[in-house]
């Protein structure tokens, strides 16, 4: 934690680090982490993209499962087999996007979001 000696603005308690993009913040904007509020929200839509990835990877394979495996009468009840494949795709997609999100967090590597100066 790197901490500035003179506060540009008067009334600020100190400004700190985030060791995510190395870019002074407002303490009330880094969490117990050290991690800013854009840092948070890159990491989130990180998970997002990994979680959609995911979950959309599971629905393919269970469909191939359904299609070969079980091969269904789909005559009978398709909506039934549509709503497996839909449920399976949100729960997959939540979990991985937890999961990506929980080891990004875990990790905490330092400095990955920073910007090199131009
Ligand atoms: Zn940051």
């Amino acid at each position: 934690m790197i901490r500035r000696d003179e506060s540009p603005r008067p009334g600020r308690v100190d400004d700190i680090t985030c060791i995510r993009c190395l870019q002074v913040k407002p303490s009330e904007e880094l969490d117990r982490l050290m991690w800013c509020e854009d840092c948070i929200a890159r990491a989130r839509k990180r998970a997002l993209k990994i979680g959609l990835a995911s979950g959309g990877g599971l629905v393919l394979v269970l469909a191939l499962y359904i299609w070969f495996g079980i091969r269904p009468d789909l005559s009978l009840i398709p909506t039934g087999w549509a709503l497996t494949l839909v449920v399976a795709f949100y729960l997959g997609s939540r979990v991985a996007r937890e999961l990506a999100y929980g080891v990004e967090r875990w990790q905490n590597r330092p400095a990955v979001e920073a910007r090199p100066p131009a």
